[in-house]
C-alpha cells in the first residue's frame, strides 16, 4: 500500500550545496609508492552519480600486475615505516586529520555526488568522524604497549583492506589510522560505486608528505579485491561488506598464516518497550533505520515493539516519515538521498516484493522522486512474522520491518534470533532493564535510548555472521600488532 504524505503543510526552498569548491581531476590512475600511476592492465571507468545517473570522474580499476606493484611498494617501505618512533608515525596521521579538516567541505560535497548520500550526513557525520579517527589513532601511535596491557607489540607488516560503498572515506579511515599507527603499511580497495574520497585522501597523504609506499589506493571492482586477497605477500587482510564476500575471503586465506579481520552484514534489532519515551524513540527509529538511505551495516532494520505501545508507535512513526524529505543529496534540507547503485535498487526492489508477496503490509512514503537516478522512498512494514525475508535478511535500504512482543524474554529471543549479531538499539525508562537486555543481546554495539552513534574511542564490531575482530578504540590496535 502506498499512502499519501501524511504532514507536510510546507515546504522549504532548494538549499543546494555549491559545488564550485570541489577539486576533482577529470581522470585518476593508481595510487602506488607516492603517486598516481597507470595502470598496467586494469582499464578506466567513470564513477556514476547515482542521483543523477552522470559520469563524475575517470578512475583507473587495477589488473593482478598492478596489484602486485602496490603490494611490493608496501612490503619495501614497511621497514622504515615500523622502524619510525610512534611519535613520529603520529605525527603523519595528525596531519592526514588536519587536511581532512581543512578539505572537508570538498569530501562532503565529493561523498555525496559518488555515494548519493545527503550531504547534512557526510557534512556532519562522514567526513568529522573520518577526521576523528586518525586523530584518535595518532594519540594511539606511541602509546602501542599500553593499548594492548602493558606488552610488547610488533606490526603485523602489509595489510591488504577492502571498504565497501556506504560509508567510502569513513571506512577508509577505520582501515588505515590503526594499521599506519601500528607501523604496518596499506593497499587500500574502495568500492567500484565510491572510489572518489578514497582518492582525494590519496592526495592528502602526498600533501600530508607521508613517505612514498606507505598507502597504496587501488581502486576496482569485486574481482579485484578477490584478487588482492589472493595475493602473495599480504600479511593481513581487513574487510567490510557483505557476508557471502566475507566468506569467500576466509576460505581464500585458508591456511596461508595471513590474518583477518570480517565487519560484515546486520539485521540488526531496534527494541522498543512500553516504558520508553515514545517521541524519542521514534527519533531514533528514523535516525536507525532511514540515515544514510539505510545503507549502514548496523541499520535498527528490524522493530521489535512492545504489543501494548506497538499501535502508538507505529502510527507516530508513519506521521514522523511523511515529514522525511527524500531527493537531491546536496540539498542541505534533504533526509534521505539516492540509492548507492542501480544493483543495490534492485535488491531493495526484490525483498520489499518478497515482503508484500509474503503477506507483510506495507506502506511506503508518497513523493516525487526525480526521473533520474536511482531511488527508493522510506518504507514501513507492518504484520511482519519472523520467518519473512524482511526480517530475516539484509535489505540495506530505507525500510524497516516491524515486529511485536509481549515480555522482556520475548523481545531477546525475538533480537537473538537471526544469523547476525552486529548491532541493537534497546529504549527503554529503566536503567537496570537496559543493561540487563544489552548482556542478554548477541550484539558487538548495543545502544540505549539512542542509536547510530559513533565514537573513534568505542570498539565497533560484530557476532556470528556479522563478523570478527573489533575496529575503533584500543580493541581496534589489537588487529594490527603481533603481542609478545
Ligand atoms: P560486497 O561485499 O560485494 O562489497 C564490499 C567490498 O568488497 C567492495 O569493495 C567490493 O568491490 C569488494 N568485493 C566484492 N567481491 C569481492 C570478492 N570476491 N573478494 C574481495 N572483495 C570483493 O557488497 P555489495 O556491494 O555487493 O553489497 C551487497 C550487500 O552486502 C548489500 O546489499 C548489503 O546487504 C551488504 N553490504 C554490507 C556492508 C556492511 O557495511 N557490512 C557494506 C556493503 C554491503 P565492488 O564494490 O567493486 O563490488
Amino acid at each position: 500500500m502506498t499512502r499519501a504524505r501524511t504532514a507536510i503543510a510546507w515546504d522549504y526552498a532548494p538549499a543546494p550545496e555549491s559545488t564550485d569548491h570541489v577539486r576533482l581531476r577529470d581522470s585518476y590512475g593508481l595510487f602506488i609508492d607516492g603517486d598516481f600511476r597507470d595502470p598496467r592492465e586494469g582499464a578506466r571507468v567513470p564513477s556514476i552519480n547515482p542521483s543523477t545517473e552522470e559520469p563524475i570522474a575517470e578512475v583507473a580499476h587495477a589488473g593482478p600486475a598492478d596489484l602486485r606493484r602496490a603490494i611490493d611498494a608496501a612490503r619495501a617501505a614497511q621497514p622504515r615505516w615500523a622502524s619510525l618512533s610512534g611519535l613520529e608515525r603520529g605525527k603523519y596521521l595528525f596531519r592526514i586529520a588536519r587536511l581532512i579538516q581543512e578539505r572537508a567541505r570538498e569530501l562532503a560535497v565529493v561523498e555525496s555526488m559518488d555515494g548519493g548520500k545527503p550531504v547534512r550526513e557526510s557534512r556532519d557525520v562522514d567526513i568529522p568522524l573520518a577526521a576523528a579517527h586518525f586523530f584518535h589513532y595518532a594519540g594511539w601511535a606511541d602509546k602501542l604497549s599500553y593499548g594492548v596491557g602493558g606488552r610488547e607489540v610488533a606490526p603485523l607488516g602489509v595489510a591488504a583492506q577492502i571498504v565497501p560503498w556506504n560509508f567510502p572515506l569513513l571506512m577508509a579511515a577505520w582501515k588505515l589510522a590503526p594499521a599506519l599507527a601500528c607501523g604496518n603499511t596499506a593497499v587500500l580497495k574502495p568500492a567500484e560505486t565510491t572510489p572518489l574520497s578514497a582518492l582525494l585522501l590519496a592526495e592528502i597523504c602526498q600533501e600530508a608528505e607521508l613517505p612514498a609506499g606507505v598507502v597504496q589506493i587501488v581502486p576496482g571492482d569485486g574481482a579485484t579485491g578477490a584478487a588482492l586477497v589472493r595475493q602473495e605477500g599480504i600479511d593481513k587482510v581487513a574487510f567490510t561488506g557483505s557476508t557471502s564476500v566475507g566468506k569467500d575471503i576466509q576460505a581464500a586465506l585458508a591456511g596461508r598464516g595471513v590474518s583477518l579481520t570480517l565487519e560484515l552484514g546486520g539485521k540488526s534489532a531496534n527494541i522498543v518497550f512500553e516504558d520508553a519515551a515514545l517521541d524519542q524513540a521514534v527519533e531514533g527509529i528514523v535516525n536507525g533505520i532511514f540515515f544514510n538511505q539505510g545503507h549502514v551495516c548496523c541499520a535498527g532494520s528490524r522493530l521489535l515493539i512492545q504489543e501494548s505501545v506497538a499501535e502508538t508507535v507505529v502510527a507516530r512513526l508513519w506521521e514522523r516519515m511523511g515529514r522525511l524529505r527524500v531527493g537531491d543529496p546536496l540539498d542541505k534540507n534533504t533526509d534521505v538521498g539516492a540509492i548507492n547503485s542501480r544493483e543495490q535498487l534492485e535488491r531493495i526492489d526484490e525483498l520489499v516484493s518478497a515482503g508484500e508477496g509474503e503477506g507483510a503490509v506495507r506502506r511506503t512514503i508518497a513523493c516525487d522522486l526525480p526521473e533520474r537516478g536511482y531511488w527508493f522512498a522510506p518504507t514501513l512494514f507492518t504484520e511482519v512474522a519472523p520467518a519473512h525475508r524482511i526480517a530475516v535478511e539484509e535489505i540495506f535500504g530505507p525500510v524497516v520491518s516491524v515486529l511485536t512482543f509481549r515480555t522482556q524474554a520475548e523481545a531477546i529471543d525475538k533480537a537473538n534470533n537471526s544469523p547476525y549479531g552486529l548491532a541493537a538499539g534497546v529504549w527503554t525508562d529503566k536503567g537496570a532493564k537496559a543493561f540487563e537486555v544489552a548482556s542478554a543481546l548477541q550484539a558487538g554495539v548495543v545502544w540505549q535510548n539512542t542509536y547510530n552513534h559513533f565514537d573513534p574511542s568505542a570498539a565497533f564490531g560484530g557476532y556470528k555472521e556479522s563478523g570478527f575482530g573489533r575496529e575503533g578504540g584500543p580493541a581496534g590496535l589489537r588487529p594490527y600488532v603481533r603481542v609478545s
